[in-house]
């Protein structure tokens, strides 16, 4: 039998979550942004539930390339642009939209020679300086390309620092309506927080393409503000295992590697086939809720590179071979969301879904 565990991704939430995008942002078309490996679900496993997007937005060549393998025809967006002059032929061959942010980016595509003219979104800093022209170069920046055979449509592009925060995004919409006002082409702003906190009530914030990546996969890019349940969208991964023993401990025993925790009362305790070379975060601290059997339980004692170990107090029937969900959908559907899990390590649910690791199997269902 093969160790007892595995993911598994829900092709029905995929196509709920984009739905739910859409609604958020009525008459933009959706950018479903599939870096990372799809949030680490798989491009492959997600390409069935998210193909009824407008375009897919990603970093790498090869996940572009992927994309194509599958038999996408549409729009595919580099969020990062291109790394190196070279990358520019990959855009005329997989016929790629790309971002521009810097100089370096123009120049290189005033020396590509190209049959085919290419479509590129120019990026504004709006106050998260990583990538992006400032206000005061962004309209070089335009001109410069609005002059290159090499380029036949230019969209309008930035990307939120605080959209999922009390800041939110008013002082960087200012800036990109000052700096955009007059200026021709498709707007594109929204990340998954921005388009589910501003997207329905206010269309310059909306724009014309959003480009949503979490929610896509059911988590709450605000959590613990606004849970999942608030947003209306569902796990389109569950992680679950199987206790591969239980044990009785008496008062004054512990568990795990440094004894961390300590039993201050007879307890029975549950151990799970996943650990830290799973992906389940290493850092998560007695008290992380997990799922036994579909009831609401904790972990307790640190986790390890292949197993934790959980407390059986509210799931006085569970034995060895007992379903566990460490997060997603449970048995009698339950429900435990990943951004729970990620709020008691101290991480995002981003962070969890994309280290999901290789040797897990994963299953689409
Ligand atoms: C990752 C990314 C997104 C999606 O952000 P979410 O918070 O996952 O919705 C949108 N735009 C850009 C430029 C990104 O890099």
């Amino acid at each position: 039998m093969p160790r007892p565990i595995q993911a598994v991704i829900h092709r029905e939430a995929l196509e709920h979550n984009l739905a739910r995008a859409r609604a958020g942002a009525p008459g933009a078309k959706v950018w479903a942004v599939v870096k990372a490996n799809a949030y680490g679900h798989g491009i492959e496993r997600v390409y069935p539930g998210l193909r009824g997007a407008d375009g897919f937005a990603l970093l790498d060549l090869a996940e572009a390339e992927r994309l194509r393998a599958l038999g996408w025809r549409g729009p595919i967006l580099l969020l990062e642009g291109c790394f190196e002059p070279r990358d520019l032929e990959a855009c005329s061959r997989l016929d790629l939209w790309h971002t521009v942010h810097c100089e370096a980016q123009i120049d290189w595509l005033a020396a590509h020679k190209t049959g085919a003219p290419q479509h590129v979104l120019l990026k504004l800093n709006s106050g998260m300086n990583r990538l992006g022209f400032s206000a005061a170069a962004y309209r070089g920046a335009w001109q410069r390309l609005s002059g290159l055979a090499q380029v036949d449509a230019i969209g309008l592009m930035t990307h939120f620092s605080d959209a999922d925060g009390s800041a939110g995004v008013s002082h960087a919409m200012a800036e990109f309506d000052a700096v955009t006002r007059d200026l021709p082409g498709e707007r594109s702003l929204c990340n998954s927080a921005a388009l589910l906190r501003f997207g329905a009530e206010r269309p310059s914030v909306r724009g014309d393409w959003v480009r949503p990546g979490i929610m896509l996969y059911g988590s709450s890019p605000d959590h613990p503000a606004h849970s999942v349940a608030h947003w209306d969208l569902k796990p389109a991964m569950t992680l679950s295992a199987k206790l591969i023993a239980t044990r009785e401990l008496q008062v004054g025993d512990s568990v795990g590697y440094g004894s961390n925790f300590t039993a201050p009362v007879p307890m029975r305790i549950g151990v799970v086939a996943c650990g830290y070379a799973d992906g389940y975060p290493r850092v998560a601290p007695t008290g992380t809720p997990v799922l036994v059997d579909g009831v609401r339980t904790r972990t307790v004692g640190r986790v390890s590179m292949d197993m934790i170990t959980v407390d059986l107090g509210p799931a006085i029937n569970a034995q060895a071979g007992g379903a566990v969900t460490l997060w997603g959908h449970g048995p009698h559907g339950s429900v435990l969301g990943i951004d729970e899990v990620a709020h008691a390590a101290g991480t995002l649910g981003y962070e969890l879904m994309c280290a999901l690791a290789p040797r897990v199997p994963v299953r689409i269902e």
